[in-house]
């Protein structure tokens, strides 16, 4: 009986309606949790995983020496690297490529290289139009380190504790 009149009054009054819409106000005004992507963005971390660079020395030369340990410790099986000796004696890469696709960014091949080559840059707007182009090859990584050195080289400096 009283469950009854109860439902009847709060149907009168709309009291759930009321109810909803209080819920819809106190949301309306308060601190907004969205941003309003892409104009506005939230704090990447200098630890970030995108998309990845091959850097190079304040010289120019390449810094990758071919040992291959990122090809190795990769889980997803996504690096490939071909090597040869070039005429001073030293050996670099003749061919080095990351599929995207098999990539799965856990970051082993940066914390593997033991000459702070491969690193992922914070870059994750990205897309592919044709097929063939998730293949990162060695000029599209070096030019990727080449555009993205000094963002790499202040993350390498704030995340130095940790390496
Ligand atoms: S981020 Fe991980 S999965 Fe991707 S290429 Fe590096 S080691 Fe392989
Ligand atoms: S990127 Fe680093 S780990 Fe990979 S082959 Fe080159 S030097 Fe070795």
């Amino acid at each position: 009986m009283y469950d009854t009149i109860a439902r009847y009054l709060k149907s009168l009054f709309l009291l759930e309606l009321l109810g909803g819409l209080a819920v819809t106000g106190r949301y309306l005004f308060g601190r907004k949790l969205t941003v309003q992507y892409p104009e506005s963005r939230t704090p990447l971390s200098p630890r970030f995983r995108g998309l990845h660079a091959l850097r190079r020395y304040p010289n120019g030369e390449e810094r990758c020496i071919a040992c291959k340990l990122c090809e190795a410790v990769c889980p997803a099986l996504a690096i490939t690297i071909e090597a040869e000796p070039r005429d001073d004696g030293t050996r670099r890469t003749t061919r080095y490529e990351i599929d995207l696709f098999k990539c799965i960014y856990c970051g082993f091949c940066e914390e593997s290289c033991p000459v702070d080559s491969i690193v992922e840059t914070a870059e994750f707007e990205y897309t592919y139009e044709r097929f063939g182009e998730h293949i990162m090859t060695k000029s599209a990584l070096l030019e990727m380190g080449d555009r993205y050195e000094q963002q790499i080289a202040a993350s390498r400096a704030v995340d130095a504790h940790y390496r």
